[in-house]
């Protein structure tokens, strides 16, 4: 069967970017760049079938394009590759383009099944409830994509698939839901990305126009944190999942890519495994330019693992380094003491590593609160900073606490660079008081 996956364009949105005053624009951080490992995944366990990806993004990268009009490009590939079903992810903030791609598939031919997956359609199904979204999945897919493509001609055996939606003549109907963390068969931990299917976007993948090209590997799935405004959490239902250490190794050593960006939201989570997965690739030779994430706590309090992750290859890590304010922290069931932040940005500036701190910024803030932000950045310079505006992500506990004071509901909007609550400040001042935040940083770079 032909398959074609998409990954839609990003949202252009960026109301930061928009107020910024010209010697500041440069330094505000544009697109995030990076391969569709979600697609590659589900790719990976199509054996036997043939599959593409239309990486949208990746499309205007190669182009320098970031208005690129896609839909020609979709247009090409629906009659050159005649697909049975297509498939796009979807996060918040893209959400109006990935439903635009679906609308213009089913319109050019009905017979084309059609899928909505990724994190907004596992936190917000209902959303798709529309006339042009066949199936709904809810979690992770890899397993039960399959399921679907090779029973798409058998009722019973579709609605056996579990953690997805169809949508019917009385609207969107669930299959029941299953533990894909504690399920062997639908996780699928040793079925590998398909990388060869996006080689042609090779180029498009950098960090920087500088760096070489980059690829994104899991080492894990969930997050023991339980901040409010995160997403992550509440798709893996509070559960985590470490990948074995010797599957990882297996990986890498299969990628030819020389910077390998670590896509979890805690690499570092089980201290331990840390430690045995660095140890394993320092051993094992592997040599590689690593991105992760990793928490200011884990650095402070473990600068033997850090130094040893970068004699492995660590180079950039990303910070949630959030706030100093500690009712603030408290309000995002962040628990760690700001004290920590200039001993762990030390520990990584010992090692060699350049830090991408992220920093929130409310709505609410006054000149008081920009002030304090400023003073707390400028202490403890890191290579890369980004002041980013609280966002209420749907499906998170705190679109849950605000839902009735959001003003903005395009989705457009949510991508982290654009208030969707009320500002105390005027707009404009509030853009331009917090575009000027972005210049706290070491350095020129930006990622
Ligand atoms: S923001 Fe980071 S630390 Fe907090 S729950 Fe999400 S992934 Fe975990």
């Amino acid at each position: 069967m032909r398959i074609l996956l998409v990954n839609p364009p990003r949202s252009l949105k960026n109301l930061i970017r928009e107020h910024a005053p010209p010697e500041v624009r440069p330094h505000v951080h544009h697109k995030l760049i990076g391969p569709p490992l979600p697609l590659i995944a589900l790719a990976g366990n199509l054996a036997g079938h043939e599959v593409e990806v239309l990486d949208l993004k990746a499309e205007g990268d190669l182009r320098d394009d970031d208005h690129l009009e896609w839909e020609s490009l979709l247009d090409e590939s629906l009659v050159s590759f005649r697909p049975r079903v297509v498939g796009v992810t979807f996060n918040a903030s893209e959400y109006r383009a990935g439903c635009r791609i679906l609308r213009r598939v089913r319109e050019s031919d009905p017979r084309i099944v059609t899928a909505a997956g990724g994190i907004h359609a596992a936190l917000v199904p209902r959303d798709f409830d529309l006339p042009f979204v066949d199936f709904v999945f809810l979690s992770q897919a890899k397993a039960t994509f399959r399921r679907v493509v090779e029973h798409l001609d058998d009722e019973v055996a579709l609605w056996k698939v579990p953690n997805i939606a169809r949508r019917t003549e009385e609207g969107l109907r669930f299959t029941p839901r299953a533990d894909v963390f504690s399920d062997p068969g639908l996780l699928l931990e040793d079925v590998r990305p398909d990388r060869d299917l996006i080689s042609k976007y090779r180029e498009a993948y950098r960090l920087r126009k500088d760096t070489p090209p980059a690829t994104y590997l899991f080492t894990s799935l969930g997050c023991e944190g339980r901040c409010t405004f995160c997403s992550i959490w509440p798709q893996a239902r509070g559960r985590v999942f470490y990948r074995p250490v010797e599957n990882i190794l297996g990986e890498l050593r299969e990628i030819d890519q020389p910077v390998v960006r670590f896509a979890d939201p805690d690499t570092f989570g089980d201290i331990d495994r840390a430690h045995h997965l660095f140890d394993r690739i320092l051993a094992e030779g592997i040599r590689k330019e690593f991105v992760a994430d990793a928490r200011i706590d884990t650095a402070a309090h473990n600068p033997d693992l850090i130094e040893k992750a970068a004699a492995a290859g660590l180079r950039v890590v990303i910070c949630g380094i959030e706030s100093d304010s500690p009712e603030e922290l408290r309000d995002f069931q962040k628990p760690y003491d700001p004290a920590l932040v200039s001993r762990a940005v030390d520990v990584f500036h010992r090692s060699g590593i350049s830090v991408r701190g992220n920093y929130i910024v409310q709505p609410h803030f006054t000149e008081t609160e920009f002030r304090r932000m400023e003073r707390f950045a400028d202490r403890h310079r890191v290579a890369f900073a980004g002041f980013t505006v609280a966002t209420p992500m749907p499906g998170t506990v705190f679109h849950r606490q605000v839902r009735d004071r959001i003003t903005v509901r395009d989705l457009d909007h949510y991508n982290f660079m654009n208030a969707v609550l009320p500002t105390a400040l005027p707009e404009k001042d509030f853009y331009e008081r917090l575009a000027s935040l972005w210049k706290l940083k070491r350095g020129e770079e930006v990622i």
